[in-house]
């Protein structure tokens, strides 16, 4: 007997997501089956909430339900310093450590002629409509990978000639290692 077309549907869909193989699909669809039905009904709500609301921060680029995500509404934050992430988990990780005040510059990828990203598909345009008289300094955080700073060099190029300084965070990072730990 074939499995039933609900459970065989759900192991599909959840296969979608990352280190979801068919094996933890399954495991995830019988435990969804111990659950109760308002359990399952509020992940599934959550799944269509999450999809409908999330956008991109118009100012910054880091995920958000409004236009503006929290740290750009701050105006209370440190005027003079962008940080300059590969995507939102690093903001909500530095954000984590409270040692930083400043606002960020979220690029949601990094150059990688292999894999068909160019610096036009990054968000990289926007930083440069951001650059005004408050700003000092730009703080570049991306991942020591041969992407990262490939990203760094191009971004360090463009401010070449802004009145800006412009640090690095990653070194000290092994080759490799992720910001994150
Ligand atoms: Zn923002």
């Amino acid at each position: 007997m074939a499995a039933p077309k609900s459970f065989t549907n759900l192991v599909n869909n959840l296969s979608i997501l990352p280190g979801v193989g068919e094996k933890t699909a399954e495991r995830y669809v019988y435990s969804l089956f111990e659950k109760e039905d308002e359990e399952v009904e509020n992940l599934a709500q959550s799944l269509v909430d999450f999809k409908k609301n999330i956008k991109l921060c118009s100012n910054c680029g880091c995920l958000t339900d409004d236009d503006f995500c929290d740290i750009c509404s701050d105006k209370t934050r440190d005027k003079s310093t962008i940080c300059i992430v590969e995507d939102s988990k690093n903001v909500f990780f530095i954000e984590k450590t409270k040692k930083y005040s400043g606002y960020y510059h979220v690029l949601n990828g990094l150059i990688s002629p292999i894999d068909g990203k160019n610096p036009e598909d990054l968000n990289i345009s926007s930083l440069m409509k951001r650059i005004d008289e408050n700003l000092k300094e730009i703080i570049i955080a991306l991942n020591p990978s041969i992407e990262g700073e490939v990203t760094s060099l191009y971004i360090q190029k463009l401010l070449e000639k802004k009145n800006i300084k412009v640090s690095r965070l990653s070194y000290g990072i092994p080759m490799g290692g992720d910001i994150e730990y």
